[in-house]
């Protein structure tokens, strides 16, 4: 049997381990060659152990003692740092999940892209705020991006055999999130547990506040703006309570394709695992009997302003949508933190975007500057220390 190598940016969050889960059942497919976190030592020290990871890396680098100290008498490296972190990215691998949250992962994902290799990508901020830089550097070094979010991977499959000239239509459907049917009053006065509280799927927190906001489908739009360039005006977004449907790809035929399956991003990881092939995963088939009907209805820009501003930044491009995602990054971090309120979040992306928009960046340098100048900006027009 031939073996893979394999690494992942965000081993110790959801899409980690979920990662970890798939790769866990099959050890006997995989080396892997680096593993990740944010800080969580103990947590990434046991990881790397376990699947016998090269090197093992965490991005704070005050974390660096407690990593050592946890691989002390292994041979599996210990490092820190965001240079580190690129390092890991340049060693390599069959294929790189970069599932770091935010644009944090941006930097290591392009040193993955640029050794050409295949990433699978759930980091969508990265791709977000880098857009055209990104897309560019996977042209350049032939690397081969497979969507991990939920949406892409649907309509990545649904695309699949046939050419994007044919498509009509790509609907991302959405959740609609925790407060889908809330008031506006009573969506004004939510509390950051009441918003990381996903109906359908188990997530990090800062996706599922983007959940709530429906700032994730916003930035989904943007995503597949980059991976299935069909045209703004051919992208669509619907409200599936259910989240069986992941989206649809309508051709200009009148025929329609969707993917279905269980919320768990298990199914989408598992697909970029194997990919061309298929693999078997440890859910139950879905049981449509039991589910009974699935649902749809438009969404509501009204109480959920997101997505038509993510729509005019994508139409804008440019900086915009780094813009976007680093207001809304630091918003979230504040409504977490309980220093603003839920609706402010979207409120504040909105007015970040009215405050002039740097020169469109051509480099990742350049897609950084725009992104620390935002933060610096969000935090000053939120009054925060
Ligand atoms: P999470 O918060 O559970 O995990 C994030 C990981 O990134 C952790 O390993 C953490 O240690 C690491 N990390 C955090 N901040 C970092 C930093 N500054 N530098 C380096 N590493 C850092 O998040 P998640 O839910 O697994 O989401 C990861 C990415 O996948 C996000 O971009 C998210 O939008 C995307 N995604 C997640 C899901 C899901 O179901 N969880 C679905 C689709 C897409
Ligand atoms: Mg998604």
């Amino acid at each position: 049997m031939t073996t893979r190598t394999i690494s992942i940016f965000g081993a110790t969050g959801s899409i980690g381990a979920s990662t970890l889960d798939l790769i866990r059942r099959e050890k006997d497919k995989w080396r892997v060659v680096a593993l990740t976190a944010n800080c969580q030592s103990a947590e990434l020290a046991a990881l790397a152990k376990e699947f016998g990871a090269e090197i093992a890396v965490v991005a704070d680098e005050s974390c660096l003692a407690d990593l050592r100290d946890a691989l002390a008498g292994t041979n599996i490296h210990a490092a820190a740092g965001a240079q580190a972190l690129c390092e890991a990215a340049a060693r390599g691998a069959d294929l790189t999940i970069a599932a770091i949250v935010g644009c944090a992962g941006l930097a290591p994902t392009m040193a993955a892209i640029e050794q050409g290799g295949t990433i699978g990508l759930a980091n969508k901020e990265a791709l977000v705020s880098a857009g055209e830089v990104m897309m560019a550097a996977v042209a350049k070094h032939g690397a081969t991006l497979l969507p991990v979010d939920s949406e892409h991977n649907a309509i990545f499959q649904c695309l699949q055999g046939y050419r994007a000239s044919d498509v009509a239509k790509i609907t991302l459907t959405a959740s609609g999130g925790p407060f889908r049917e809330w008031s506006h009053a009573q969506i004004a006065a939510a509390t950051p547990a009441q918003a990381v509280k996903h109906p359908n799927w188990s997530m990090g927190a800062k996706i599922s506040v983007d959940s709530a906001t429906m700032m994730n489908k916003g930035l989904e739009l943007i995503e597949a703006h980059h991976l299935f360039p069909v045209g703004l005006e051919r992208l669509a977004i619907l409200v599936h309570p259910q989240s069986v449907v992941h989206s649809m790809v309508e051709y200009r035929d009148g025929s329609t394709l969707a993917q279905l399956g269980p919320s768990d991003m298990r199914v989408p990881i598992a697909s970029c695992l194997a990919w061309p092939a298929r693999m078997d995963t440890p859910l139950p088939p879905l049981d449509l009997a039991a589910i009974g009907a699935l649902t749809f209805f438009a969404p509501d820009e009204e109480r959920f302003p997101a997505t038509k501003l993510a729509r005019n930044v994508a139409e804008a491009g440019g900086a915009a949508p780094a813009v976007l995602n680093a207001a809304n990054e630091v918003a979230v971090a504040a409504f977490l933190a309980g220093q603003i309120a839920f609706t402010e979040i979207s409120a504040m992306a909105d007015r970040m975007l009215t405050h002039g928009i740097p020169a469109a960046p051509s480099t990742l340098d350049e897609v950084l500057a725009v992104d620390a100048e935002t933060r610096v900006r969000a935090r000053e027009l939120l009054e925060l220390a």
